[in-house]
């Protein structure tokens, strides 16, 4: 029932360790992802709901598995750590999707193994349903990160600051190999698993890279191409990571690992999620920075493999590493250009983002609604009804307090898009098409973890449903859009364990 080819427990003994994953005493469905399944070539029951639960919280090992537990290190925080793994996480094997892409299907939380350490291998209700859901929305939103394929209760309280609910959350990626696995090796001098490692991401996730001059210095350049782009769209959505360790960062270019991670609510490039991220270290605006110090860590692994003269190796390394900085700003400027409605490009589009930005810094607008608004001036800006006009600016102004730099903003925006070669017809629908309506806000998925605490999974579904198309007005989901009451906001996000 799963067309299992299990390529990563094919690699050397040391890159990983083989572990089944615990029974759990009373496993419960809450969710599944049927449309995933049916893409990944499962064939599953599914009104079966006890037999899904069966095989989603690992008590059933559907047959052709090979469980294992990753091996991998990383940097915390910038702190090396020569050995973390998967502590909690056992992929039960690969298969190829309908599109032809390799994916792997992870249990998370589904017990203890050789990497656990003080851990107890599970995963409470909470941080689960906030995978979930994000996951989701990432997936509707178009940006690339791992999949939801399942949830599962498992009957089985787990000890975290008070006793909460355990649950089992099933992962689907292109693969889980991280910075942190080419660390893992990197810093055990074990040059010959890093070439391995290498050449098994090149196969799986780059295979044109084969017959490349240099194929690791091509892997280092892919990757950071890759990762540039992925944090320009997080950016471009107003979402924060919040522990991008480089364990948590991936060679394939999706997100990975949604812990403490949230979206903007009003807009502050500074703002930090996570309790423990004292420094602001992941902060909104520091993530690229973050990104390219990522890219330097992975190429650090990768020098022995991109040249045998170590000066060399650097020298070309550094010259990715630069140009790390100069893809993310093409990737961000095409991802906000396209924010705001451009379809040409002047050297001033930058400043004028910017500008933007500084408003709504200083007028703590909501990141998402702004831009949502800003469609709707534009549409009326191309009507002829002049107090719609007026109307679509003052809600846009709305959002902004003080208001007086937004308004001095727009005559810019539209000298600017006076200059665009098209007549702006189609210009708010495209707006829309990239600014999203609906976010997973943080103090709805905080909802959602209290309900299903008590029981009630009614929350979840709907957050589910609601950020399940983020561009489209619908206006049974119109509460979604809005940003938390004083009293729903959510202050801190704890590391989601
Ligand atoms: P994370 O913060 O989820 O990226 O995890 C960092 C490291 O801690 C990884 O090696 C995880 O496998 C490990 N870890 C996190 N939570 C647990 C847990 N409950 N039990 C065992 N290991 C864990
Ligand atoms: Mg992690």
């Amino acid at each position: 029932m799963f067309p299992f080819d299990n390529s990563y427990a094919r690699l050397p003994d040391r890159f990983y360790a083989s572990v089944y994953p615990e029974a759990v005493s009373g496993p419960v469905l809450i969710a599944f992802n049927g449309p995933l399944a049916k893409n990944l070539g499962l064939t599953l029951d599914e009104t079966d709901t006890q037999r899904l639960a069966a095989i989603f919280s690992g008590n059933v090992l559907p047959p052709g598995a090979t469980p294992l537990a990753m091996a991998y290190a990383g940097h915390q925080f910038g702190n090396f750590v020569p050995q973390l793994g998967d502590g909690r996480a056992i992929l039960l094997g690969e298969v190829v999707d309908q599109d032809g892409v390799r994916r792997d299907i992870q249990l998370k939380g589904a017990g203890p193994t050789p990497f656990s350490r003080r851990g107890d291998g599970r995963a409470a209700l909470g941080p689960v349903l906030r995978e979930y859901i994000v996951s989701e929305a990432f997936a509707a939103l178009g940006i690339p990160a791992t999949r939801a394929l399942a949830a599962v209760l498992t009957g089985d309280p787990v000890q975290r600051e008070t006793m909460l609910p355990g649950a089992v959350f099933t992962r689907v990626a292109a693969s889980h190999v991280r910075v942190g696995t080419f660390q893992y090796f990197a810093a055990r001098g074990d040059e010959e698993a890093i070439r391995a490692l290498a050449d098994y991401v090149i196969d799986r996730h780059d295979p044109d890279l084969k017959g490349a001059d240099n194929p690791y210095l091509a892997l280092l350049t892919r990757v950071a191409e890759r990762q540039a782009a992925l944090i320009a769209r997080w950016l471009g959505v107003g979402f924060i990571h919040g522990v991008m360790n480089t364990d948590n960062m991936t060679i394939s270019g999706e997100t990975i690992d949604f812990g403490p991670c949230a979206f903007l609510d009003e807009y502050d490039h500074m703002k930090v999620f996570s309790s423990i991220d004292q420094q602001g270290r992941y902060a909104y605006r520091n993530q690229p920075g973050i990104g390219q110090w990522n890219m330097a860590r992975l190429a650090e692994c990768l020098l022995p493999l991109i040249d045998a003269d170590q000066d060399r190796a650097v020298e070309a390394a550094n010259e990715v590493l630069k140009r790390f900085g100069e893809a993310f700003q093409k990737a961000w400027m095409a991802v906000f250009r396209q924010k705001l409605g451009l379809t040409g490009e002047e050297a001033e589009d930058g400043d004028l983002a910017q500008t933007l930005l500084a408003a709504m810094q200083e007028g703590r607008a909501d990141f998402t609604l702004t831009f949502r608004r800003l469609a709707a001036v534009a549409e009326a800006d191309v009507g002829n009804d002049d107090a719609g006009k007026l109307k679509a600016e003052a809600a846009f102004l709305e959002g902004f307090a003080p208001w007086q730099k937004a308004e001095a903003w727009l005559p810019l925006w539209r000298a600017r898009l006076s200059r665009e070669a098209s007549d702006g017809v189609d210009r708010a629908a495209k707006m829309r098409a990239v600014n999203p309506v609906v976010i997973p806000r943080n103090h709805r998925i905080e909802e959602a973890i209290v309900a299903a605490g008590e029981g009630d999974l009614t929350p979840f579904r709907r957050l589910l449903e609601a950020v399940s198309a983020p561009y489209e007005d619908r206006p049974e989901f119109v509460p979604y859009a809005e940003p938390p009451k004083d009293e729903e906001r959510v202050l801190r996000t704890f590391c989601g364990t």
